[in-house]
Parts: C-alpha cells; structure tokens; sequence
C-alpha cells in the first residue's frame, strides 16, 4: 500500500462506525415518517434522551449491556452489528481499491453503494419496503459514477457498444464518458426488465403479485452501478439464495401458519439482491468467472 494512504483504512473504519450509526437512525425512524435530524437519539420504549456518551457506536451499547440506563428495556444487538457491519465494509471499500487509479474516490464511492445496499436490506427485511425515495436517487448516483469513473479509470468499450456508437468518437474524454454512462442506462434498463418480465409472467401463473416494483428498481439501480454483468451476477446468486433460504425456511413457516401451507410464504428479494451486490463489488474477479462458468454451462 502506497505510504500516504496507510491511515486511510482506519479513518475509513471510524466513519462507517458513525455512518453505520447514522443509517441505524434511518432505517428506524424512515418507516415511521420521523425524521431522521430530529430530535436526538432516544430510548425507543420511554423516549429518554441519550447522553452523548450513551450514543457511541457499538461502545454504549456494551457499556449499557444492551438495555436502556433508564427504563432497562433491552436494546435489540441489531444496532452494534449494523454499525459494525458498516465499519466493516467501508474498511474493504478502501482495501479494494487501493491498487486502482483514484483510490480515495472509488473507496467512497464503494462505501456509498455498501451503505445504500445494507440500507435497503435492512428496509426490505422489516417492513417489505424498498422506498422509491431511495431507489431512484441511488439509480441516478449510480449513472453519475459510471460518468465520473470513466472519466478516472477509462475501462474498455464493449465491442456490442462500439458497433452501436460508431458515429461517436470513442476516443476522446466525452465520448468515452457518453459510452460509459450510456452502457450504465442500458444495464439499468436490463436489471428493471428482468424483474418486471419474471413479474408479469408470475401473474399469468399465479394470478397474484410475486417480486415487487421495488425490487425492479434495487436490480436497475445495481446495474446503474455495477454494470450488466454484475448486474446479471448479483440477481443470480439473490435468486439462489433466497430460493436456499426458502426451502430452510418451509418447515419453520409451515409450523406457525399450518393452515395455510407453504405457497403463502413471502421472502424479502431485496435483502438478497442488496448482499449479492455488495458481495459482487469484493469477489475477486477469477471467483465471479468461475460462477458464470457454473451457472451457463
Ligand atoms: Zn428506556
């Protein structure tokens, strides 16, 4: 690791202690139509306000053995291992990509894409709820970085992208910019495309809605980001674990809610999609050939 980027890791670490912190706030308060500025962090059951010292990342929550210093209502561990699972990944970020042109800005914007991902997981995962007003700004960001990495890090045109755009000239800045954000647009369209056509043929079946709308916005918004193939990738591995996690989970369900038999059983996609994007941005490249390799044989 180049010399003057050794404390960045640790900086990195700090801050998505307190972004992890920051995005626990928003996944609480975001549902309920509150907030997210005001007013200050409080005991969810008797509204205490915390001490400053009572709201540091993972540290108070040991401090206070996970329970409130006033009423004593246990504070669910969720808070500590989404903070933690922040520093965490904002830590990767900057360890992916150190031997990259322009590390500092393909961390934060590695970091920005994770936070938005666990973000959207935790929403799907509670309430069934990926929120337009996140959906749609993280599609455009991701447009915008696509713009600002090509013009950072130029990758190689797709040869099926040249013979579209011959007209353009493909090697100067703009147009190698245009080629990049374009390519993003069409990823995106084809991640939307996915879900809605398994959407609509569901509905022939079934006659009743099976992926959500906001799941065709989460897999537009990682092909904004990550591009087709991982895009592609990324709904295949969800596909694979949700449908894993489905089968597990069967016995469970069908000993609560005998009467209605496994048929009913609804599974948060965007949990899955968000982890295998996330997953996607760190697996070394060879890993991902070895998966495609698998799953087109
Ligand atoms: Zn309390």
């Amino acid at each position: 690791m180049r010399a003057w980027l050794q404390p960045v890791p640790a900086f990195f670490a700090l801050f998505g202690l307190l972004f992890g912190s920051f995005l626990n706030v928003v996944r609480i308060r975001m549902p309920e139509g509150m907030s997210i500025v005001h007013p200050g962090s409080r005991c969810p059951r008797c509204q205490h306000p915390l001490a400053a010292w009572q709201n540091i990342p993972v540290l108070s929550w040991m401090l206070l053995c996970g329970r409130c210093s006033f009423c004593h209502f246990p504070i669910s561990p969720t808070y500590p291992i989404v903070e933690i699972a922040t520093s965490v990944l904002w830590t990767m970020s900057v360890v992916a990509s150190v031997r990259q042109p322009a590390p500092i800005v393909q961390a934060v914007a590695s970091a920005i894409f994770c936070w938005i991902m666990l973000l959207l997981a935790a929403l799907d995962w509670q309430h069934f709820w990926l929120p337009d007003r996140i959906t749609w700004p993280t599609i455009m960001l991701g447009l915008l970085w696509r713009g600002l990495h090509a013009s950072i890090a130029p990758l190689p045109i797709s040869p099926m992208l040249a013979a579209v755009l011959p007209a353009m000239e493909l090697e100067a800045k703009p147009g190698v910019i245009f080629a990049a954000v374009l390519a993003a647009v069409l990823a995106a369209l084809a991640g939307a495309a996915i879900v809605l056509v398994l959407r609509f043929t569901y509905w022939l079946v079934r006659r009743r809605e099976g992926m959500g709308l906001g799941d065709a916005k989460l897999l537009a918004a990682i092909g904004a980001w990550l591009g087709f193939t991982a895009m592609l990738d990324s709904f295949l591995v969800a596909v694979l674990g949700a449908s894993v996690a489905a089968l597990l989970w069967i016995p469970f369900h069908l000993k609560r809610r005998s009467n209605q038999g496994w048929s009913t059983m609804s599974f948060p996609l965007g949990v899955f999609l968000a982890f295998a994007a996330i997953a996607e941005i760190f697996s070394p490249a060879w890993l991902l050939h070895l998966w495609l390799q698998l799953a087109f044989r």
